[in-house]
C-alpha cells in the first residue's frame, strides 16, 4: 500500500495502530450511537410501507438499536484495543445492515423501496476502520446477510441488481473516504513522532537533551535498583570553554561542542544515553557499568578530544574536557544523587588541574 499510504517500519506500524485506536474510539462513541438511533427512527418508513408488520419491525429495530448502544457503550466505558476497535465496528456495522435487510425482508416490496437504507452503513463504515483495507471485511457479514435475504425473498433481475449496486457502491465509497481519513491520520500520526524526537534532541549537536536524560534516567535508576544492577553516570564538561570561545569566536566554540558529541557517538555503548545537559556540559548514563568501567570510557574520551584538533580553517585548536563519575548505590540511590555526586567529582577534577577523569565517592566497585 506505499504507494497509496505513507507507510512506518513494523514496530511504529503497531504504534501507529494503538494511536489510531485511541483516537477512533473516542470518535466513535457519538456516530455509532446516533446510527442506532438514526436506524430506529425508519420505523415509521416500515408503517408507511406496510403498517401488518409494524411490531416484527419493531422488534428487528430495536434489537439492532440495542446492540450498536451496547457497542457505543463498550466504547465509553473501556479502551478498546484495535483487535477489539476492529470487532465493535464490524458488530455494529452488520447490525444496522441486517436490521433494516430483515425489515425490508419482511416489507412488501421491501427491497424495492430500500436500497438507500441497505447503502446507509456500508458507506459510513469508513469512519469505524482504522485502516482502509478493512473496509471489505467489515462489510462482508451485512452484505453477505443482504445477499442471502435477496435470494430468499425471491428478489431477481434488475431489482437484485439495483440493490447489489447500492450497497457495493456505498462499500466502494467507504473504501475511498477511508484511505483519505488514513492517509491524514498517518501524515499527523508521523508529525507527532517527528515533534516528540525534536523534543528530546539538542539541535546543536543532534544527540539528547536533559529531557530525554531524565526520562531514561528514571527508568534506568529504577531497573539498577529492582535488579541491583551497576548503573553509572558521568558529567563531562569542557575546561576553559569560556576563553576559547572569547579567543576563536562563539562558531568555533559550537565546532567543539558538536566534536566531542561526535567522538561519544562514535564511541558509547548502544546502550549508553549521551546528552547534552547544559551549553558546555554532557552527561553519559551508562547501564550495566560500574564506576571503572564508567572511569576508563570517560579516560578514552578524555585522551580522544585532546588528541584531535579542531580546525575552523582560521585556528587549529586542541582542547580538553574534565569529567565526574558517580556509580549508583546506596550513597546515590536516585538520579538526582547521581548528578550531585558526579557534580562533586568534576568539581574535584577541574580543582585537580582539569584535562582528568574523577570517581566520585562511594563509587569505588
Ligand atoms: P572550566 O574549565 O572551569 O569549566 O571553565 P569554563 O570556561 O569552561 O567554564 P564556564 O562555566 O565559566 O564557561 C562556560 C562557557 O560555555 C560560557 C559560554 O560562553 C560557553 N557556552 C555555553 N553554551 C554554549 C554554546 O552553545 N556554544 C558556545 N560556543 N559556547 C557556549
Ligand atoms: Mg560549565
Ligand atoms: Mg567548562
Amino acid at each position: 500500500m506505499g504507494f497509496l499510504l505513507p507507510t512506518f517500519d513494523e514496530a511504529t506500524e503497531r504504534r501507529f495502530d494503538v494511536w489510531r485506536a485511541s483516537r477512533l474510539n473516542d470518535a466513535l462513541l457519538a456516530p455509532v450511537a446516533i446510527g442506532g438511533l438514526a436506524m430506529f427512527s425508519f420505523l415509521a418508513w416500515d408503517w408507511l410501507l406496510d403498517p401488518t408488520q409494524f411490531l416484527a419491525c419493531l422488534l428487528i429495530r430495536g434489537t439492532g438499536t440495542i446492540i450498536m448502544m451496547a457497542c457505543a457503550w463498550k466504547l465509553l466505558r473501556t479502551r478498546a484495543t484495535p483487535l477489539q476497535l476492529r470487532w465493535l465496528g464490524m458488530l455494529a456495522v452488520s447490525a444496522g445492515t441486517v436490521s433494516i435487510a430483515l425489515t425490508q425482508f419482511l416489507l412488501q416490496d421491501g427491497f424495492l423501496y430500500g436500497p438507500a437504507g441497505l447503502a446507509l452503513f456500508p458507506t459510513v463504515s469508513a469512519v469505524v476502520v482504522t485502516r482502509a483495507r478493512q473496509v471489505p471485511l467489515l462489510n462482508l457479514p451485512g452484505f453477505a446477510v443482504v445477499v442471502a435475504l435477496l435470494l430468499l425473498k425471491g428478489v431477481e433481475g434488475f431489482a437484485l441488481f439495483n440493490v447489489i449496486a447500492f450497497v457495493g457502491t456505498g462499500v466502494f465509497a467507504s473504501g475511498i473516504l477511508a484511505l483519505a481519513l488514513e492517509r491524514t491520520a498517518r501524515y499527523g500520526f508521523q508529525l507527532e513522532l517527528r515533534l516528540e524526537e525534536q523534543a528530546h534532541i539538542d539541535p546543536l549537536t543532534g544527540i539528547a537533551n536533559r529531557r530525554r536524560l531524565e526520562q531514561e534516567a528514571r527508568d534506568e535508576v529504577e531497573r539498577a535498583r529492582r535488579f541491583n544492577r551497576p548503573l553509572s553516570l558521568m558529567i563531562m564538561d569542557l575546561d576553559h570553554f569560556k576563553g576559547v570561545n572569547d579567543r576563536y569566536g562563539h562558531p568555533f566554540g559550537d565546532k567543539v561542542l558538536r566534536t566531542l558529541a561526535d567522538l561519544g557517538r562514535a564511541n558509547l555503548r548502544q546502550t549508553d544515553l549521551f546528552a547534552r545537559v547544559g551549553g558546555e556540559e554532557f552527561v553519559v548514563l551508562m547501564p550495566e557499568t560500574t564506576a571503572e568501567a564508567a572511569a576508563q570510557l570517560g579516560e578514552r574520551l578524555r585522551g580522544l578530544l585532546a588528541a584531535t584538533p579542531i580546525n575552523d580553517g582560521e585556528h587549529v585548536v586542541t582542547v580538553t574536557v574534565s569529567a565526574g563519575i558517580a556509580a549508583h548505590g546506596p550513597d546515590a540511590p536516585t538520579m538526582e544523587a547521581l548528578m550531585a555526586m558526579a557534580d562533586k567529582a568534576l568539581y574535584e577534577a577541574k580543582a585537580q588541574g582539569r584535562d582528568r577523569v574523577v570517581i566520585g565517592p562511594g563509587g569505588v566497585g
